[in-house]
């Protein structure tokens, strides 16, 4: 495989990788930084956890100009979750550099402090398309310097509904800027956008072909009826941080939560027959870290957009091989090794006899014995989830609540964590240990003037 010093990168660049842990570039990387690094245009189809935002990033950084205080480079997301993410990983790779202002302007959060933090200038925004077009339009961002355009997750942009705001930012451009667009599908509409806003891109598509990143396998044969045992001593031994556990029935789902409930761990059943209302509660407390443990079928966790988990746990093996694979992906991240753990009983044998065979290489297994004498140590999660009365048809925002939070329940800013907001309902993930101390401000105190019931899920 090739290494970051055969792509001609600076050497503090190449220093910064080393000390991030980058030791070489994932596929997507060699394949793209090349003809990024030159100026020119790339259409990458890239998922999540292949390296994508380096890949872009690592050419956004190498190119800019820190002595000329212009945005230069703009990154579009589908979502403010992907703009912070973007945006750390920017911030990280611009280390190599000094003074590189990196600003996001997202949705949901007040315009005014972005405005005035784009008064002091910055090199490269990273933001959501509506609220980009809201700065163009107020006149408070202009994209006459900017050089590069990075359209990332463009499907899920289009998906959202963000074409013509695309085209509008698009349009607000110098015309011979480069653009980049990564996708994790190819839909036509991804094709027509490249047509026409992209210069003879060159075209990289390794997501398909690309071998999943290491992923540690290990198999348990189990006598029925010792799943959540197993599953308890896994958790306890390796305290992960997230895990998803799958199985085959609803019913299962909510014997294993339930019973691992009982036992200490915070796990949550999803599956088919839980109202929009239940699933939503159930995939923001997980998603904001309140819940260790997710318990699934594979038609619940199928639209779920959730990777890189360090855990994922087959409760029972999956019905053949493409399941299988399919379910592990969901661990492992680009350079780091995920962790893949499989029960099954003496019955299901043979789904794994088949699964070696198609793999042609000899499944490892552990020694169930040792494992099930492993003691309940439940993991205690980072997080504890604040359910607040009031949503978006409340006029409640994000920051009205942060503000409530940091201001007046004199919590530090950095105790709060993931915002998800509905129409009548609000989640707030806390660290841990303040949740309480954060209820209890926010049971007396006040959130626009207003007071919600606020409650601890
Ligand atoms: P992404 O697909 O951009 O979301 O990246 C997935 C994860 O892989 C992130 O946590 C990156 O920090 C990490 N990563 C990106 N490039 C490399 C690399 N060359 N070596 C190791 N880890 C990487």
């Amino acid at each position: 495989m090739s290494s970051f010093n055969a792509l001609g990168l600076s050497q503090a660049m190449q220093t910064n990788l080393a000390q991030l842990g980058y030791e070489r570039p994932t596929p997507v990387q060699a394949e793209a930084l090349p003809p990024v690094l030159a100026g020119r245009d790339v259409i990458a189809m890239a998922r999540t956890g292949s390296g994508k935002t380096a890949a872009f990033g690592i050419g956004l950084i190498e190119r800019l100009k820190p002595r000329r205080f212009a945005v230069q480079g703009l990154v579009l997301c589908p979502t403010r979750e992907l703009a912070d993410q973007v945006a750390k990983a920017l911030r990280a790779l611009a280390r190599a550099r000094h003074n590189v202002k990196v600003l996001t302007l997202c949705g949901g959060v007040a315009i005014g402090p972005q405005i005035g933090s784009l008064s002091h200038g910055a090199h490269l925004v990273v933001g959501t398309p509506g609220r980009v077009q809201d700065h163009l339009r107020k006149g408070t961002l202009t994209l006459d310097h900017l050089s590069t355009l990075v359209l990332d997750e463009a499907d899920r942009m289009l998906d959202m509904g963000f074409s013509e705001s695309i085209e509008d930012i698009l349009g607000q451009t110098p015309a011979q800027r480069q653009t980049l667009l990564f996708s994790a599908t190819w839909p036509p509409e991804i094709r027509k956008l490249s047509e026409g806003y992209q210069r003879e891109p060159v075209d990289i598509r390794v997501a398909e072909t690309e071998p999943k990143p290491d992923i540690e396998e290990l198999f348990y044969e189990l006598e029925p009826g010792q799943q959540t045992d197993a599953l308890a001593a896994v958790l306890s031994e390796r305290q992960p941080s997230a895990c998803i556990a799958f199985c085959t029935t609803k019913k299962q789902c909510d014997d294993v939560a339930g019973d691992l409930s009982a036992r200490g761990f915070e796990a949550l059943a999803l599956h088919g027959d839980l109202e929009q209302k239940e699933r939503d509660s159930v995939l923001v407390r997980f998603a904001n870290g309140s819940a260790t443990v997710l318990v699934a079928t594979d038609v619940a966790a199928r639209g779920l957009d959730i990777q890189g988990l360090p855990l994922v746990v087959n409760v029972e093996p999956a019905r053949d091989a493409e399941v299988h694979t399919h379910r592990i992906g969901r661990t492992g991240r680009a350079g780091e090794a995920g962790h893949a753990i499989t029960f099954c009983t003496p019955k299901q044998g043979h789904r794994l006899t088949l699964l070696e065979q198609r793999r042609g290489t000899e499944l490892s297994w552990g020694e169930t014995e040792s494992l099930l004498a492993i003691a309940d140590r439940p993991v205690t999660p980072a997080m504890r989830t604040l359910a607040i009365a009031g949503g978006r048809k409340n006029k409640v925002r994000p920051g009205d609540i942060l503000g409530a939070l940091t201001g007046d329940a004199g919590l530090p800013g950095s105790a709060v964590g993931k915002i998800d907001l509905f129409d009548f309902e609000c989640f707030v993930a806390i660290e841990a240990e303040l949740a309480r101390q954060a209820l209890r401000r926010l049971e007396t105190g006040r959130i626009k003037g207003r007071n919600f019931r606020v409650r601890l899920v």
